[in-house]
């Protein structure tokens, strides 16, 4: 026998592991073990370790040996505490088979109840509970699930739509019900269970070849291999995918002793949050089911009842609240979830079951929250003394700042509005977009760069690509803590559920509500924050002036070390960034002036400039261009006042600004006296076969030294008026596509030889810095050479990707997809940093820059300078700023004081 421990016991106020050891156990058996030392009440059982599940795939789908004389001698203590034995005929213990990995997965793999129902225990239980329905109900849902999740998915058998064994069993459990004239189960009767569960034990053997197992052993090993195969199930694959966990880790599998919600008017189950998680108010708050069980509330299968006056609202207030139905047992309860918020100092997610009038807790975690709330309940528990400010600061992940920038349905507007249905206020926030009906076509919108809402029956794990992809979700049926709700209040969708108005036709591609017929691709809006549906589009409007939000990211920037900038190249832009705090522009792209708004006559003096072929043609357009592009600079940095703009000489691909319309050729043809056809030879003359590595950059600038002059001569000037105007402009002037020192010093003549010019003409002195974008492999190998010239750096990560990759940015699509999914590569190494290769050339960089200048400013202006994991990189390497697009920019601003806080510790 090896000396690997692969099982930990808990129970009786004891437990062999501790909340400290999710990587081993897994979240839900490194907290049930914690609350037992807590001497909560908890169901006695084991946990077989995250490694296992590793061995376990290891040896081809084998357990490890040893394990199971591991199991038996945990199972045998299990037995001690409860006071039952496993597989008994007097007196049998049942056990549940819980999945959990180091992070909740929620609803993504699969869970077993009930395991050791068969023939030899079934009289032992009826004899000592009394209650012969309660048994069959058990043994009929272990059938149900045990079927679906251990002889179906974990043999990996894919059924036709419909023809699922679940699905199957699920429709003749209906068919008897309409056959009886039954409303619900709990109209059931112990003789229709019986022959329920004979039923379909043969259903079982038709459908799936095998029968049901009748023994518990078989059974439990049945359960134990089914969880480990589900870390491997489709969903749970997906899952991760989008989460970024990763493959290797494994889940845990918690073999527990059941109890049960479903004995009578005494039991009860439920789903509690300590405080709210879609609004982070300080309000114990969750939903409960008389006699159910387990998965029952968050199946979404009824409409739960509210755990709590604070609980209730518009669907739920009629049902009584657990507070006033079982009030010591919600005053237990509720000094629990008191003791569990104050142990682990952050919200928890809670499961408890009731069996008659006893409490047991099934799970606590961290619980899943909305943007919104993290902020509130961050804040809250600072003030509170719970936690201290680093700790608020890490509780909020970046990326939910997105989601507290995002809209909301227009006040004004939704006023005047109809609200056509009401549902649950799942996930804050508005949606407005098109009503689809599946995750595949959700998916395939969004691909299209289509906004919709995905609206579904009941809420199911299965649509979790799809609801990812969707804008909004709506769902006919579900609580607030159903799955779906967890989830999309994890990524922080807008979302209602449990809106009961709404009847889908899937087959037909249509819903109707309160009479009135709606078909795919319906325009509706949804408020999330309050759970109302329009079936018209409402304009949307910002929700970032929250003061909680401002008052945060003050806390947030005392711990930042990293600068914040931002690419912009207008005005409104730049005061965009600036509102959102930003400490200057990283990136103007001059080229920029040629796009969108008010770019028809400067792109009309750059196509002249492009096309002509002599020097002189060249100068008369450039100096034509050169007010518009003094203007564009000035009307930013102006803007900008007394804030750093680094401004990029131009690096446009020519072929993109060659006039294709006849209309614009004839146009230029007359300006330049040519003719048209001398004009279309002229741009067929500029086409290159790879234009990412063109004539572009600072190649441009070498090969028509003029053009640099024209941008030099206009930072210059704009800069003279604004200072004359009693600004303070700070212009910083980058030299892109660079690949050798001798480049910047070929241009910091001409460079200065017109700062010289401006000077001498306004007799106005101008500061500036002269630095280079380090985007060409070869640029950062010889960063001490360019750093003898450059007064700064930043790194354009997304050419130093496509160029360390070899892959073109502009022909990703064709391949990008096939490499992550067959795990060439991780990631897209154009959203988050390659830290192994391209990282390496990054610190190589910066290491080699501040070898000759250790003063040297450094930053970042690719993409990567707004997402996260990049920005712990850029900190980690020492730089001094990154730069992001302005909407990203309160999320730099977290990102780098949360990588602060993880290095400084
Ligand atoms: C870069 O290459 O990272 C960069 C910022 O420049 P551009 O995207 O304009 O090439
Ligand atoms: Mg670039």
């Amino acid at each position: 026998m090896s000396d690997i421990k692969r099982v930990y016991l808990f129970g009786g106020k004891t437990a062999e592991g501790d909340g400290s050891m999710k990587n081993l156990l897994g979240g839900k058996g490194a907290n049930l073990a914690e609350m037992c030392k807590l001497g909560m009440p908890v169901p006695a059982g084991f946990t077989i370790t995250t490694e296992t599940c590793a061995e376990y795939y290891k040896n081809n789908m084998q357990f490890p040996e040893g394990l199971k004389e591991e199991v038996d001698k945990a199972l045998a203590k299990t037995e001690a505490i409860m006071n039952m034995r496993f597989g008994d005929k007097d007196n049998p213990l049942l056990v549940s088979c819980r999945s959990g990995a180091r992070s909740s997965m929620p609803g993504m793999m699969e869970t077993v109840l009930n395991i050791g129902l068969c023939s030899e225990t079934i009289p032992g239980l009826i004899k000592k509970t009394q209650n012969p329905r309660f048994v069959y109900d058990a043994y009929r849902r272990l059938i149900m699930m045990y079927s679906d999740v251990v002889m179906e998915k974990a043999e990996n058998i894919e059924p036709a739509e419909g023809m699922g064994i679940r699905v199957q069993l699920d429709r003749m459990l209906n068919e008897l019900k309409q056959k009886k004239g039954y409303k619900s189960d709990t109209d059931l009767t112990t003789e229709d269970l019986i022959q329920l569960c004979e039923d379909f034990k043969n259903k079982i053997i038709e459908v799936l070849g095998k029968p049901f197992p009748d023994n518990a052993y078989e059974q439990l090993w049945g359960g134990i291999g089914a969880v480990f195969k589900s870390w491997n199930g489709k969903r749970a694959i997906a899952y991760r995918r989008i989460e970024g966990i990763p493959d290797e880790w494994g889940t845990a599998v918690t073999v527990q002793s059941m109890v049960f919600g479903n004995m009578g008017d005494k039991s009860a189950t439920g789903v509690a949050f300590s405080r709210n998680p879609a609004t982070g108010e300080a309000k114990f708050y969750g939903e409960w089911l008389i006699n159910a069980q387990g998965e029952d509330v968050v199946a979404g299968i009824r409409t739960p009842n509210p755990l709590n006056e604070a609980t209730k609202n518009e669907h739920n207030r009629h049902l009584s609240s657990l507070e006033t139905a079982m009030p010591s047992v919600y005053a237990e309860l509720f000094e629990i979830q008191k003791k569990l918020e104050q142990h682990f100092h952050d919200m928890q997610d809670i499961e408890f079951t009731i069996q008659d009038g006893k409490l047991w807790m099934l799970q606590c975690r961290v619980g899943k929250r909305t943007g919104l709330a993290a902020l509130n309940m961050a804040m809250d528990m600072l003030q509170e003394g719970l936690i201290d400010e680093k700790t608020a600061v890490m509780r909020v992940a970046p990326v939910q700042l997105d989601e507290l920038l995002h809209p909301i349905l227009d006040p004004a507007a939704e006023k005047v509005a109809n609200v056509v249905a009401k549902g649950l206020p799942a996930g804050p926030g508005g949606s407005v977009g098109e009503i689809v009906f599946t995750a595949e076509t959700a998916v395939e919108a969004a691909k299209k760069g289509k906004k919709v809402i995905l609206v579904r029956e009941e809420t199911n794990p299965e649509d979790v690509e799809g609801m990812r992809a969707a804008d909004g979700i709506l769902t006919a049926r579900g609580g607030m803590t159903s799955h779906a709700a967890l989830v999309a209040r994890g990524w922080g969708k807008c979302c209602i559920v449990g809106c009961d108005s709404l009847h889908i036709d899937l087959h037909s591609k249509k819903m109707t509500i309160n009479g009135k017929t709606y078909s795919e691709g319906s325009v509706f809006s949804l408020n999330g924050s309050k759970g109302f549906v329009y079936d018209t589009a409402i304009s949307t409007v910002n929700a970032s002036e929250n003061p909680r939000f401002v008052e945060y990211m003050k806390i947030v920037d005392k711990y930042r070390v990293l600068g914040v900038r931002t690419n912009a190249d207008t005005p409104e832009d730049a005061q965009n960034a600036i509102d959102f705090g930003a400490e200057g522009i990283g990136l103007f792209r001059i080229e920029h002036m040629f796009y969108g708004k008010n770019s028809e006559q400067p792109l009309a003096k750059l196509r002249k400039m492009i096309l002509s072929k002599t020097e002189q043609e060249r100068i008369i357009a450039l100096n034509e261009l050169e007010p518009y592009m003094k203007n564009s600079v000035k009307n930013t940095m102006k803007v900008m006042d007394g804030k750093p703009v680094t401004f990029r000489l131009l690096d446009p691909p020519l072929h993109e600004f060659v006039p294709q319309a006849f209309e614009k050729q004839l146009e230029l043809a007359n300006e330049l006296g040519i003719s048209v056809d001398e004009i279309k030879k002229r741009g067929e003359s500029l086409h290159e076969v790879n234009p990412m590595m063109g004539h572009r950059g600072v190649r441009l600038a070498i090969t028509y030294p003029e053009i640099s002059a024209t941008q030099y001569r206009a930072i210059f000037e704009a800069t003279a008026e604004l200072i004359k105007d009693g600004y303070n402009p700070q212009p910083e002037i980058m030299i892109p596509v660079t690949i050798s020192v001798k480049e910047l010093d070929f241009q910091k003549v001409i460079c200065d030889k017109i700062h010289a010019e401006v000077e001498t003409k306004t007799g106005i002195k101008i500061n500036y810095l002269y630095g280079t974008m380090i985007e060409i492999p070869r640029a950062a190998l010889l960063a001490d050479e360019m750093a003898k010239t450059a007064q700064f750096f930043s790194f354009g990560t997304n050419d130093l990707t496509q160029m360390t990759y070899g892959f073109s940015r502009d022909d990703i699509g064709a391949f990008m997809g096939d490499y992550i999914e067959k795990k060439i590569i991780p990631f897209d190494p154009f959203q988050t940093l390659d830290i192994e290769a391209v990282g390496k050339l990054v610190d190589m960089g910066v290491k080699g820059g501040r070898k000759t200048n250790p003063k040297l400013k450094i930053g970042i202006c690719g993409e990567h300078g707004g997402d996260p994991a990049s920005i712990e990189f850029c900190h980690s390497v020492g730089m001094n700023y990154v730069s992001c697009s302005p909407f990203r920019v309160p999320i730099a601003r977290l990102a780098a004081a949360q990588a602060a806080i993880k290095f400084s510790k």
